[in-house]
């Protein structure tokens, strides 16, 4: 237990004979918090040596001695920092607090951040690398070594490789992170294996945004706003809910006015200055009004506009007798947007003509001081929900705040990019299950449609990796996912990369436990303010164990059991996968440092750490590496601000043998555009095709879309048109995320679920009482293939004739499944009945309705869970068997659980609702509200998956498939995660 240097230690240190374990720490890097009674850290000089009294020996002063690690937390992606306290004596974990030396949340954090010790001390977490005996899905599991299933999987790889089956190898994940770590793994490999959760996330937003600018994110100027508007709270309240909370209300503090639009009154509206509660889907046509009064009043920014959006392109093609000018051009958004009247947007929304025009003229009067910001909700919610985010940066355009102080810049600009060793060229294969022909202009894969795609036969799996990624549970339509993950012959293998047991990685083979926040590595740089930083995410007992003179050769000989870190078993993974190195994947995992010899995961942080720029010389100043200065504080600020980068000017030495094109400007080197003359200044601009921002978007009509070339309102799917009220139709909102929990990662987090633990459906007075329905009313809500029964809140905090539920509740196991989670899950019975019994094979016959007895922790029960493989979709019911309730075990909160409603599952009762340009699926849903019937329950669910099926159909009916020019799979200008070789792009 060596606290402070010994004094032979220092002169050790000095002469090199040992490495600097504790750093000069004389000179003090500067706190991002005002000292205070709220923010008393405690300073980075007794980090190695922090004395606390105990606070469970009170009244007696016992003093503990603690080691302060800093890591960063893995809750949501905003990655604020926090200090762990280490108990030198017993090397526990005692409590995460918040790292003031942070610059995105600069010691704060919010409730899921403390949180994460329940994560770390959760008594069901899963200890150990599992592989499942008997039939996928049975529950029945045995403890294997990290070596069997390494060899195992690697195995399968390799002859995956061998065999050109490169397509069949996938990487799924849910929640993100690893900079730029799993490009590098799967590009080794050679294959197209990148699958996200973006497209059920904020892939609407991001195509909105990207098809003005190419970046797909905004990072708001908040505190230095003097208007901000968001689109929803879901990201102030969910994602960022720390970073950007504080900064929106520094900027409120400092006079900035807010503005909400959401139909439910969330913990944001609540707060704001101007509560908007549109009609869901509506969004678009308020801020097309907005943009009307904009122009219309003249409070648009005239030089702005004039440089830097392509109004000459749109003049030439919509209004080709026009004379391209200016002035002209501002006639022809006039004429265009004339039907946009705030009455207009008042019909559709319902909010006050009045209040629209009110709110405009404040954007118009904050100028280039107007922060905005759209992710999920209205751009994740409804069919073209993209356009809500093209029109609300239309507003950005229109007031020239786009990228300056106070104002809202491209995410991009905000985002730290390592330098990586040995970095793969890019593969040579393009998998369709991911990026298929009918969404050439989708912008993340389209992930959600997987067990279609499998069901349709357009491919299968032979290794697929789900990594914290439980669509199961989060996506819409679980039971297909059910189906497909049951069936062999489409997914060989399924390896489940996961902290915490969760409803998809029942249906593993595979389950593999991985490390939460405080127990792996990590690099983490987001978009939390203007401003570059990078975060270290670090196994904390591990680098406490190195202070101490106890290194361990890999993360998990330092964690619990033998929970491992994603970053050394893909390193272990891809050295088996390529023993010899005859695939060439081997040499992407040689140390930078020590030729012929396997890279460790310090050496891949020291490398990036040492090519950070600025942190070679801010650590020099503490006598530091890179790498021990990150070890030690646990973030860096790479720059300060990020405002106007498109404006950066082109060097001199870039700019010969380029070419210029009088007319646009546009700088050309090498048939690539490489930026745009300015009045007279070669500037970096955006990396569109007219290097500007794209009102006008020649792209929409070469990839079939002429109707929305320029920003435009999308009538959603659930526009009131749509809807019968005779009928009892609502339109479902269940976008909206609770600020305290996270998606599966917060069932083992006691404290959070203590404080939400139920989702009850939001419901008006109004309807309320036109229904006949009061609070804790049982419902049934029916969706298109199935239907929820949940209880009612009667509350005025909805917008009359909607409806909402949160997405975070109903989490489940089965008698058979391991205990788990059990703050948060409801035991339940899942059967399957085959629609198609009759004519599916007698191979498949021979596997259906199989019943199986378990033996649970809590009852014994025999429970049917239906048909291993069924092409043909089946009828799903889910019940409550029992609820949450109190169990002993070594933690004696567990006996002190005092709730027993976990929540309903609603997510897999929706059909998919893929949009055809962006890819998002389309979250809200078209409901029929009834009082619940005599034989359903609460937390009843049905669903028939046949129907999914028909429903995913028909969407699909809605695209306009690739080619596009030059027979490109999608536009070569817009992003593509994992992009492969350009020659791929082609069909
Ligand atoms: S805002 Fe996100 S990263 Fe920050 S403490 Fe909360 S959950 Fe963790």
């Amino acid at each position: 237990m060596p606290p402070s240097p010994s004094l032979i230690e220092k002169i050790a240190e000095k002469l090199h004979l040992i490495p600097n374990l504790h750093g000069d720490l004389g000179s003090e890097v500067p706190r991002l918090t005002e000292p205070g009674n709220l923010t008393d850290y405690p300073p980075p000089k007794k980090w190695d040596d922090w004395v606390e009294y105990e606070a469970k020996s009170w009244p007696r002063r016992h003093a503990k001695h603690y080691m302060i690690v800093p890591t960063t937390c893995f809750n949501c992606e905003a990655g604020c920092g926090l200090l762990s306290y280490i108990e030198k004596s017993t090397l526990q974990v005692r409590k995460f607090e918040g790292n003031p030396y942070h610059p995105g949340s600069r010691g704060r954090n919010c409730a899921k951040g403390p949180a994460t010790i329940n994560q770390i001390n959760d008594t069901d977490r899963i200890l150990y690398p599992l592989k499942r005996e008997g039939r996928r899905g049975d529950g029945r599991w045995a403890r294997v070594s990290w070596d069997s299933a390494l060899d195992d999987i690697a195995g399968r790889i390799r002859t995956a490789l061998q065999e050109k089956r490169n397509n069949e190898v996938v990487y799924h994940v849910g929640r993100p992170g690893h900079e730029g770590y799993m490009d590098r793994i799967l590009q080794s490999w050679g294959v197209d294996g990148h699958n996200s959760h973006t497209n059920i996330c904020s892939a609407g937003a991001r195509f909105g945004y990207a098809i003005w600018q190419m970046y797909d994110r905004p990072s708001p100027d908040h505190a230095n706003a003097n208007f901000i508007l968001l689109i929803s709270a879901h990201l102030e309240s969910g994602h960022y809910f720390n970073p950007h909370a504080q900064r929106i209300i520094e900027g409120m503090m400092n006079g900035a006015k807010l503005a909400v639009m959401d139909p439910r009154l969330s913990n944001t509206a609540s707060m704001a200055d101007y509560w908007m509660p549109t009609y869901p889907g509506s969004e678009a046509a308020v801020l097309l009004a907005i943009a009307k009064v904009i122009i219309d009043e003249n409070f648009y920014n005239r030089a702005y506009l004039c440089d830097w959006v392509n109004w000459q392109q749109y003049l030439q093609h919509e209004r080709p007798n026009d004379e391209i000018t200016f002035d002209n051009f501002i006639l022809a958004l006039k004429a265009t947007y004339k039907e946009y009247t705030p009455e207009f947007a008042e019909k559709e929304s319902g909010v006050p003509a009045k209040t629209i025009v009110e709110v405009a003229r404040q954007i118009g009067r904050a100028g280039t001081r107007f922060a905005t910001h759209n992710w999920r909700s209205a751009g994740s919610g409804n069919l073209g929900g993209w356009a809500v985010a093209r029109c609300l940066h239309f507003l950005n355009v229109l007031t020239g705040s786009v990228g300056t102080v106070g104002g809202t810049s491209p995410s991009a600009w905000s985002k730290f990019k390592p330098t990586v060793p040995h970095k793969p060229p890019a593969q040579k294969f393009w998998n369709e299950l991911h990026f298929p022909n009918e969404y050439p202009l989708a912008h993340y894969e389209m992930s959600f449609l997987l067990p279609h795609f499998l069901k349709e036969g357009r491919g299968k799996l032979d290794t697929y990796f789900t990594r914290v990624f439980n669509p199961v549970w989060t996506y819409p339509d679980g039971f297909s996912w059910i189906e497909a993950l049951s069936d062999e012959s489409k997914v060989g293998l399924h390896a489940a990369l996961t902290p915490t047991w969760n409803e998809t990685a029942y249906f593993a083979d595979y389950v593999l436990p991985m490390g939460h926040a405080s127990e792996r590595h990590d690099i983490i740089s987001y978009e939390t303010h203007s401003g570059l930083w990078i975060a270290f995410r670090q196994p904390v007992l591990r680098e406490a164990r190195r202070k101490m003179g106890k290194p361990v050769q890999f993360t998990y000989e330092s964690n619990p059991g033998e929970v491992w870190e994603e970053d050394e078993f893909w390193i272990e993974l891809s050295w088996r996968i390529d023993p010899d190195g005859s695939l060439g994947i081997k040499k992407h995992f040689i140390s930078p440092y020590r030729p012929g010899e396997k890279i460790t995961i310090d050496e891949y942080y020291q490398y990036i750490f040492e090519r950070t720029p600025g942190l070679p010389e801010k650590a020099a100043e503490h006598k530091m590496t890179p790498l021990d200065y990150m070890r030690k504080f646990g973030a860096f600020e790479v720059e300060q601000t990020s405002y106007n980068k498109h404006l950066r000017p082109i060097a001199a030495a870039d700019l010969q043998d380029a070419e210029t094109d009088s007319a646009t400007g546009l700088i050309k080197k090498a048939g690539k555009n490489l930026g745009v003359i300015i009045n007279g200044v070669a500037c970096e601009g955006f990396p569109t095709p007219s290097r500007k921002q794209e009102f006008f978007s020649q792209t929409m009509i070469d990839w079939g879309w002429p109707e929305y070339t320029i920003p435009t309102y999308i009538k959603s799917h659930i526009h009131p048109d749509t809807l019968d009220r005779s009928k009892g139709e609502f339109p479902l909102v269940p976008t909206f995320r609770l600020p305290t929990l996270i998606h599966s990662r917060s069932g083992n987090a006691k404290w959070l679920y203590e404080i939400s633990n139920r989702n009850p459906i939001w419901m008006h007075t109004s309807d309320a009482k036109k229904l006949g329905i009061q609070t804790g009313d049982l419902l049934r809500v029916t969706t298109d293939i199935g239907y929820f029964v949940d209880r009612v809140w009667v509350t005025e905090g909805i917008k009359p004739g909607v409806v909402a539920c949160s997405h975070h509740l109903g989490r489940w196991r089965r008698p058979q499944d391991a205990v788990g989670n059990r703050w948060a899950t409801s035991l339940v019975e899942v059967k399957a009945v085959n629609s198609h019994q009759l004519s599916v094979t007698s191979d498949q016959l021979s596997v259906t309705s199989y019943q199986l007895s378990v033996v649970s922790d809590q009852s014994s029960v025999t429970s049917d869970i239906g048909p291993r493989t069924s092409d043909l979709g089946q009828k799903w019911h889910m019940k409550t068997l029992d609820t949450i309730r109190p169990y002993k075990s070594s933690d004696p909160d567990s006996s002190r659980i005092f709730w027993s409603d976990g929540g309903v599952h609603q997510n897999i009762t929706f059909p998919v609702h893929p949009d055809p340009i962006s890819g998002m699926h389309c979250w809200h849903q078209k409901v029929r509200i009834e009082k619940a019937h005599a034989e359903d329950r609460y937390g009843d669910v049905f669903v028939d998956t046949q129907k999914s099926f028909a429903i995913y159909q028909e969407w699909l009916k809605m695209t306009r498939p690739a080619p596009g020019p030059n027979g490109l799979r999608r536009p070569l200008w817009l992003n593509r995660p994992l992009r492969p070789v350009e020659e791929r792009f082609y069909l």
